[in-house]
């Protein structure tokens, strides 16, 4: 016991021990030396002795509610993350730093955003004179070629609007604009943006979702998801092949499946699809463009809505995606 007293005393993080009247137990140096705890703390209340406002009501949640309650403290420059375990003797809270950290994203996501920036005018420059060159009489080789420079370039710029989405979307700054999205009107919008690649590859677009389905959802965001998911279906299907939207209620979930009758996913790579810059590295998909950046924003756009999403797949059948979002009425 002496033990782990020692080891709470050092720890580097918060505890205290607060019962179910709100008395104050125990609480470790940490607290105090961190300032969000006043000295003299034992047998007092803890709206008296917490010195951070979204900590008490963190607490105070936790006994109101009589459940466990986690989130973030923003206590003077710092950033803390606090968790309330709720138990019927009472409450243990848990504080820790987490500013360092934050501060590691923040600046990791900065140089991505500058780097990403800095690119863009170079590619588009590159862009415009590749684009120029294809009007001059150029021998079906030197054609070839900067065909080939065009689509590189093409897929380095996707490659940067990419980066900067996620960039965006871990930073958390950017507020979601819900709104009430008829699914088949969108799903429509969407389908007509790629009727010209899915006609090239006689893929046929199939919306099976009913006039009254309705998303309560960020429209903008919906539309960068599905976008993601329908290039998708298309890019890796099979000529002559489909893609189906359907929706469909289940508990209290939307549920969204984009289906396609594409070359599949095996076992081994599904787990890793909607990680980072992860592509299935098949002779078959090799000359296919791609980031590897598409599934990980479907997934961070999905989380945003307090969702979730998850993928079937039959190599050489076809593969559904699955989004689950919350339903609202
Ligand atoms: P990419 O830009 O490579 O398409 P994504 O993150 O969108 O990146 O997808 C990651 C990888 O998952 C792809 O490279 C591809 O191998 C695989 N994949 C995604 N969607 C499908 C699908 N509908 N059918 C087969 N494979 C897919």
């Amino acid at each position: 016991m002496s033990l782990l007293s020692e080891f709470l005393k050092q720890a580097d993080e918060g505890y205290m021990v607060i019962d179910r009247e709100g008395i104050l137990s125990y609480a470790n140096e940490f607290l105090i030396k961190m300032g969000l705890l006043r000295q003299e703390w034992q047998g007092r209340h803890f709206y008296e002795v917490i010195k951070n406002l979204n900590l008490i009501s963190l607490v105070s949640e936790a006994i109101n509610e009589r459940t466990s309650k986690s989130g973030h403290v923003y206590f003077e420059d710092k950033e803390l993350s606090a968790k309330v375990f709720y138990t019927e003797e009472g409450l243990l809270v848990r504080v820790s730093d987490i500013t360092p950290i934050k501060r590691y994203e923040r600046s990791k996501r900065e140089f991505v955003v500058n780097v990403s920036h800095e690119l863009m005018t170079p590619l588009a420059v590159l862009k415009a004179i590749l684009e120029t060159l294809q009007d001059e009489e150029l021998s079906d080789h030197a054609r070839t070629l900067v065909e080939k420079a065009l689509m590189r370039v093409e897929e380095m710029s996707q490659m940067v609007r990419d980066l900067l989405t996620i960039a965006k979307l871990e930073s958390g700054e950017e507020k979601l604009e819900k709104h009430p999205i008829r699914l088949r009107d969108l799903v429509e919008d969407i389908f007509v943006r790629f009727e010209e690649m899915a006609k090239a590859e006689r893929i046929e677009l199939i919306n099976e979702v009913d006039q009254d389905a309705t998303l309560y959802a960020d429209p903008e965001k919906m539309v960068t998801m599905l976008k993601n998911l329908v290039d998708n279906a298309i890019k890796y299907n099979k000529r002559g092949g489909k893609v189906v939207i359907r929706h469909r209620l289940e508990d209290r979930w939307d549920v969204v499946e984009v289906c396609d009758t594409g070359i599949g996913i095996s076992k081994e790579d599904l787990p890793f699809v909607f990680d980072r810059f992860y592509r299935v590295d098949r002779s078959r998909s090799k000359d296919i463009p791609g980031t590897g950046l598409g599934l990980s924003i479907v997934k961070h756009i999905v989380l945003s809505h307090g969702g979730r999403v998850d993928v079937e797949s039959k190599e050489g059948e076809g593969t559904v995606f699955r989004v689950f979002l919350p339903h609202i009425m």
